[in-house]
């Protein structure tokens, strides 16, 4: 008999133990109504939660055979919850899904319908908010100024609740980084994405746990993951600036030469544009460096392989970075604990 495909549910749980059951109870019948084609697991991540979440999910477990539970040690943030959970499940596809029901589960037919389809990424696209005015206007321009600044696109309005296939799963285990940004590294893939649109609901339950500072990290996190644009802004003031007081410098000298200036105000004028002049180029070029090593220790994927026609191997999903130009391909990790052949495996 063929396998049911496993979809694999995440959700993040902060601090959510009102919101555990209500979950489970919207959850459980849509997996059923479900359960022809496709088997569930539930893959809950207690991102430090001291409420008793994760004694109440550790009991349902027990009770409820889809249901797993991954305890960090202390809070890591939303973020790293989410990816923690992608890498650990086990599901031909995985949906994202947050503990407090802002989400409607019943989407998750549509969104493995658009799956089945051949779409790697569908996401939720916010239709109505019910948040506050400030919110959205903030959210809004957030992303307005991340699409200005990027090199990837970024689907407006869409939100976290998303289903990622395996092959975007895979592509993410290529990327290493310290200030993770899910919904960046996705939209760098350029797998095929199409958006559902839903209604949002206000939070019922509890209190939102991502307060106006950790938006406003996750903000700086989206800028800084997808450009290195304020950095090569810092170079170009700073050429531009070196290029004025060179200018000044040589209209002080001069101004000396003709002697219509007070005595030693030339020569001290001249030695703070020259200490300007070096400071603004050198940052530049310190700048310039610093934006090659953040792109290079980023370790994005280089290039990612979606299918292979007459190919005996199986789909890797990456191919090593290698910065040089004109160079063959010369596949090197850092890492220790990776084969020196850059882990492209025999088939099995
Ligand atoms: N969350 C988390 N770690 C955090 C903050 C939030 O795992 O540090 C979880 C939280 O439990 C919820 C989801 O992330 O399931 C979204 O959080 P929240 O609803 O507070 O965000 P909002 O909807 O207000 O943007
Ligand atoms: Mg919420």
């Amino acid at each position: 008999m063929k396998r049911n495909k496993l979809i694999s549910i995440i959700i993040p749980v902060f601090n959510e133990v009102e919101n555990v059951d209500p979950l489970l109870a919207r959850l459980d019948p849509v997996s059923d109504s479900l359960a022809a084609r496709y088997d569930f697991e539930y893959v809950f991540i207690d991102d430090g939660s001291d409420d008793g979440s994760f004694e109440l999910l550790a009991k349902r477990a027990t009770q409820n055979r889809r249901i797993r539970v991954l305890s960090f040690s202390r809070n890591f943030g939303f973020q790293r919850a989410i990816i923690t959970g992608l890498l650990e499940c086990r599901g031909d596809a995985a949906i994202q899904i947050d503990a407090d029901l802002q989400d409607p589960p019943e989407l998750f037919t549509e969104f493995l319908e658009q799956w089945e389809a051949g779409n790697d990424v569908v996401y939720g696209v916010r239709r109505g908010r019910k948040e506050g005015k400030i919110e959205n206007l903030s959210r809004r321009t957030f992303y307005r100024v991340i699409n200005a600044l990027s090199e990837d696109h970024l689907p407006p309005d869409a939100g976290d609740f998303r289903l990622v296939s395996r092959r975007v799963i895979d592509a993410l285990e290529e990327v290493d980084d310290y200030h993770p940004y899910l919904r960046g590294a996705i939209a760098s893939f350029g797998f095929d994405q199409v958006g559902v649109t839903y209604d949002r609901s206000a939070r019922e339950r509890g209190e939102s746990k991502l307060r106006w500072r950790k938006m406003f990290s996750l903000a700086i996190d989206g800028i800084l993951y997808h450009s290195v644009l304020p950095l090569r802004f810092a170079i170009w003031i700073g050429a531009l600036t070196a290029a004025l007081m060179l200018g000044g410098i040589a209209w002080y000298v001069l101004g000396s030469l003709n002697s219509d200036l007070p005595p030693g105000l030339a020569t001290t004028v001249v030695l703070i544009m020259a200490g300007i002049v070096l400071n603004a180029l050198f940052m530049g070029i310190l700048g310039a460096y610093i934006g090659r090593i953040y792109q290079q220790v980023k370790r994005r994927p280089f290039t990612i392989i979606a299918e292979r026609v007459g190919d005996d191997a199986p789909t890797e999903s990456a191919a090593q970075p290698n910065d040089e130009i004109g160079e063959p391909t010369h596949p090197r990790r850092d890492s220790g604990s990776e084969p020196p052949d850059g882990g492209i495996e025999p088939p099995d």
